[in-house]
């Protein structure tokens, strides 16, 4: 039992440590050849960057959710904070300034592929000291939620600062090696199979072709519990207190778009592990989420609200 899962201390059910991207979107019929110029369709810009998703998708289902970001002072910035805010969440401690928003370029193609170039920017200036001011933050929470589109480092540091209340949730997005001891301090680990065979690569140790084999061996790298999501064929689970491995099958949808998706799954399943739910349970609410946010085009735009998903 986390301390912090008593509502009364917590003002906060989850906190989003992580980034906040503009994509920006052009139709192409092909893409250019080096030195070229090709003419593509109308720009559209949409919110997005992982942490920027997870907050939305949180607070959307009825968290009450902050999030710990950096933005530039510009228009990709006031875009961000306003979709942060008709969701609902707390954008009181998001920073900004120091660099131009990070902004995603993707060029989508007639077959549907992306080309992407992201540029970083002020996710690339969200510094371990920007963690040590925010410790309030982290004391007040049940859990943390991060991903890697942050520096590395400030990733570390949010592990370090967590209240010993409070629960760290890791999606080693876009992956990296983590350190030992944020490994240790994920509860869950939440990976897909690229993440899964990446980490388990850096380790140096056989990947094995199963999610069974994936979760059991990142368990014994250190994290609590590790959840393995499968696409359409929802989600795996392990613990490391006992429980063996759970499959937590999807609901069957037609899907549409799976942009986001990955990041509505992690989000539900921290809100929903921070309320006190079992591993188990929180996934089966997670995969409902993550299947709803298929079935809508766009990543933040595709996120349920709690009824949508039949919840209460
Ligand atoms: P990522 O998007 O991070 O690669 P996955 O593809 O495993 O991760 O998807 C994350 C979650 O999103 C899944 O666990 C599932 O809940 C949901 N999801 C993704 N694709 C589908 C799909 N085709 N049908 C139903 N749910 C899906």
């Amino acid at each position: 039992m986390y301390e912090n899962e008593d509502p009364a201390l917590s003002p906060y059910d989850l906190v989003v440590v992580g980034s906040a991207n503009a994509d920006l979107v052009v139709g192409v019929e092909r893409r250019p050849a080096p030195g070229e110029t090709v003419l593509g369709s109308d720009l559209v810009v949409h919110p997005g960057g992982k942490g920027a998703n997870q907050a939305v998708a949180a607070a959307r289902l009825g968290a009450r959710t902050a999030l710990l970001a950096r933005v530039g002072d510009d228009a990709h910035g006031r875009l961000l904070l306003g979709s942060q805010r008709d969701a609902g969440v707390d954008t009181g401690p998001v920073l900004v300034g120091g660099a131009p928003t990070g902004v995603a370029l993707i060029t989508v193609d007639p077959s549907g592929d992306n080309s992407i170039v992201v540029s970083p920017g002020a996710n690339a200036r969200l510094t371990p000291q920007d963690i040590r001011a925010a410790a309030p933050l982290f004391a007040a929470a049940r859990v943390v939620s991060v991903q890697l589109e942050i520096p590395l480092d400030t990733v570390a540091e949010t592990a370090r600062a967590l209240a010993p209340g409070t629960r760290l949730v890791l999606n080693p997005s876009p992956p990296a090696p983590l350190p030992a001891d944020v490994l240790a301090a994920c509860d869950p680990l939440v990976v897909n199979e690229h993440e899964a065979r990446y980490i388990l690569g850096i380790l140096g140790q056989e990947a094995g072709d199963t999610p069974q084999e994936w979760a059991g061996a990142l368990l014994g790298h250190g994290p609590r519990s590790v959840v393995v999501t499968l696409g359409a064929e929802g989600a795996l689970i392990a613990d490391s207190r006992g429980g063996g491995h759970v499959r937590v099958p999807s609901p069957k949808v037609e899907a549409v778009d799976t942009t986001g998706a990955g990041d509505a799954f992690t989000a539900a399943l921290a809100w929903r592990l921070g309320q006190g739910e079992p591993l188990a349970e929180a996934a089966a609410f997670a995969v409902r989420v993550g299947a709803a946010a298929v079935t809508r085009e766009g990543a933040q735009a595709s996120y349920p609200t709690a009824e949508e998903v039949g919840a209460p």
